[in-house]
């Protein structure tokens, strides 16, 4: 409707610095919602503990201060709620939506070379397991729980894992919970999770069946020059080589907002006025 209020976020997962390609994407995201005079927020999905590297929640917040970006709110922790995934997860147990999952990713593999097995779709092994055959195989080893999907989805991904067999909720689960807790109506994200989009889709329309569906919106990823993906990882496309060479954060976003063509010229801008500049249609047309 009219009269809805845009309410957008930036998710980062704090497993290394944010690369020039995170950062473009976050620009985009808060732009979507400033423009519409909406609502944005910062979730750190700090949720992989394994996969969290120390000290990169923080970095990435004075990343995103030193471009200018605002939100509103505290910045929400993933960490820090488990008791609402919890209850997730018992939402879908009572809908009977919920089974544990003893297989290993070999497991998975072997099942997947048999006949008529697509590659990447778990081939629901364990979704028929009796009482017997579950409480049989929880005394050697604590399962993953998957939730069983519809037809759409079971050609694509199969029934997927909401919770791991480490104990972690899956990314899958938590961003659901927290899109909706935080009444999120527009996603703007990069391309890389264009594919969760419809499990995200599903989760939500299992957990909150008469809200809006949420708009996934997906821009797209940076390339290096070699046409190769941006990774965390190696930190070569970080703020910090930036600031290494004395480039503005306006100098920054100028060349950002430039290749993107939603500005004409690559000269300094901040994101205020980049905010005066820019068209939600221009920008809306970048995204998928
Ligand atoms: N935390 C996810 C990531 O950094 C993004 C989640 C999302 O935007 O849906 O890859």
């Amino acid at each position: 409707a009219e009269n809805t209020i845009i309410v957008g976020r930036y998710a980062p997962s704090p497993t290394g610095t944010l690369h020039l390609g995170n950062l473009r994407t976050a620009i985009l995201a808060w732009l979507h919602a400033r423009l519409q005079h909406g609502v944005f927020y910062l979730r750190m999905e700090d949720l992989d503990t394994p996969r969290t590297v120390a000290g990169s929640a923080a970095a990435i917040v004075s990343d995103l201060q030193w471009l200018g970006l605002d939100w509103d709110s505290d910045i929400i922790y993933q960490s820090q709620r488990d008791t609402l995934y919890d209850s997730a997860l018992a939402t879908l147990k009572q809908q009977g939506l919920i089974y544990p999952c003893f297989c290993s990713r070999k497991d998975i593999q072997q099942a997947a070379s048999a006949p008529h097995v697509t590659a990447g779709v778990y081939p629901g092994t364990c979704a028929n397991l009796t009482r017997d055959e579950i409480q049989q195989r929880q005394k050697s080893k604590t399962p993953a729980y998957r939730v069983r999907v519809k037809a759409s989805l079971q050609d694509s991904v199969g029934d997927f894992v909401v919770k791991r067999a480490d104990g972690l909720f899956a990314y899958q689960l938590a961003v659901v919970v927290d899109d909706l807790a935080q009444g999120i109506t527009h996603v703007v994200r990069g391309n890389d999770l264009a594919d969760s989009a419809e499990r995200q889709q599903y989760l939500a329309s299992l957990l909150a069946p008469n809200r809006a569906p949420i708009t996934y919106l997906h821009a797209p990823l940076m390339l290096d020059s070699d046409g190769n993906k941006l990774a965390k990882r190696d930190g070569s496309d970080s703020l910090d080589t930036i600031r290494e060479q004395n480039i503005t954060a306006a100098e920054l976003i100028g060349q950002l907002m430039f290749e993107l063509k939603l500005i004409n010229s690559p000269t300094a801008i901040s994101l205020d006025t980049l905010r005066s500049k820019v068209s939600i249609a221009a920008l809306t047309a970048q995204l998928t």
